[in-house]
C-alpha cells in the first residue's frame, strides 16, 4: 500500500509528538542489553507455560502460501468462535490486523468498547497512542501485526479469566507460529504473564527481554496505563526506552 504525502506527513507528526512527549534523547543501551540467548542455549530464560514441549520458532524461515491461507482461516474461525463465555458479550470478535508476515508483533489484553464495535484491535484512545508509538519506531501500521490475548471483549473491560485466555490461546499461538515475528512486544500484565512470566510487577519486568520459543519478548506498559497517567512523562520515557531496544534488535536504530 503506497502512502500519500499527506499520510507521510501525518506519520512524521505523530512520530515527533510521541518522541517529544517521551522526552527522547536519553541513552538506549544499558548494561543489561546482552544479546538474547536462543531457547535451549545457556542464559536463555525459562520457557513460559504454553511453550512447554512446543518446537522453537527461532531462525525465521519464509512463510508459505499455505501458511498465509491458514492465518486467514484463523480469522474466519475467530469471528464465529464460541469456545469460551466471552462470545456471548461480543458485537464483533477481533482477530487482529496488520502484516501477516510481520517482523514485529504487539499483543494486548483484549478488545475494549471501540474495538468490539469496529472489529479492529487498538482503535480507541489507547490504540491511538499505540499507533503513535509504532510510528515513532519508524514502522508503518500495516508493517506490524497487532492482536490480543482474547479476541472477544470481556464485559465491563474486566481482565480476562484464565480459562478464557486458555481457550483463546489456540488462536494466538497459531498466529505466532504462522507469522513467526522476530520480536514480540507484550502490552501490560496480561500478555506479559503468559509470554514473559515473572513474579515481579511490570515496573521491574518491563525493558528486559524474555523468550518465547526462541522469539525475544519485550514486556512494556499497556498504552491504556499511559493514557490513565497522562501527565506522567516518566512512563512514556520508559516505554520509549523499551521500544528502542526492540528497534536495535530489528536493525531500525
Ligand atoms: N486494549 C487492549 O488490550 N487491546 C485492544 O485492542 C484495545 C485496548
Ligand atoms: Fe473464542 Fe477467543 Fe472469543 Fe473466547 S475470546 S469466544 S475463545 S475467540
Amino acid at each position: 500500500m503506497k502512502k500519500s504525502a499527506a499520510d507521510i506527513r501525518e506519520d512524521i507528526k505523530t512520530h515527533v509528538e510521541f518522541l517529544s512527549e517521551a522526552g527522547a534523547g536519553f541513552a538506549v543501551r544499558g548494561p543489561e542489553d546482552k544479546p538474547v540467548a536462543a531457547a535451549g542455549e545457556p542464559g536463555a530464560p525459562a520457557a513460559p507455560g504454553p511453550a512447554l514441549g512446543l518446537p522453537s520458532l527461532a531462525g525465521r524461515r519464509a512463510q508459505t502460501g499455505a501458511e498465509k491461507k491458514a492465518l486467514e482461516e484463523i480469522d474466519r474461525q475467530v469471528l464465529v468462535c464460541q469456545l469460551c463465555a466471552l462470545h456471548r458479550f461480543r458485537t464483533h470478535a477481533v482477530p487482529g490486523e496488520g502484516d501477516r508476515s510481520a517482523e514485529l508483533m504487539f499483543i494486548g489484553e483484549g478488545p475494549g468498547r471501540d474495538e468490539d464495535a469496529q472489529g479492529r484491535p487498538f482503535v480507541g484512545r489507547a490504540g491511538q497512542l499505540l499507533r503513535k508509538i509504532i510510528a515513532a519506531m519508524t514502522f508503518r501500521e500495516d508493517e506490524v501485526y497487532i492482536t490480543n490475548m482474547v479476541k472477544c471483549r470481556p464485559p465491563e473491560n474486566r481482565v480476562p479469566h484464565q480459562e478464557e485466555i486458555e481457550a483463546c490461546s489456540r488462536y494466538l499461538i497459531r498466529q505466532i507460529e504462522l507469522i513467526r515475528p522476530r520480536v514480540i512486544v507484550t502490552l501490560g500484565r496480561t500478555p506479559t504473564d503468559t509470554f514473559a512470566p515473572g513474579r515481579e510487577g511490570m515496573t521491574a519486568r518491563r525493558g528486559h527481554f524474555g523468550d518465547y520459543r526462541g522469539i525475544p519478548v519485550m514486556p512494556t506498559f499497556h498504552p491504556s496505563y499511559l493514557v490513565r497517567n497522562e501527565g506522567n512523562r516518566e512512563l512514556k520515557r520508559m516505554v520509549w526506552e523499551d521500544m528502542q531496544k526492540v528497534m536495535v534488535l530489528l536493525g531500525r536504530k
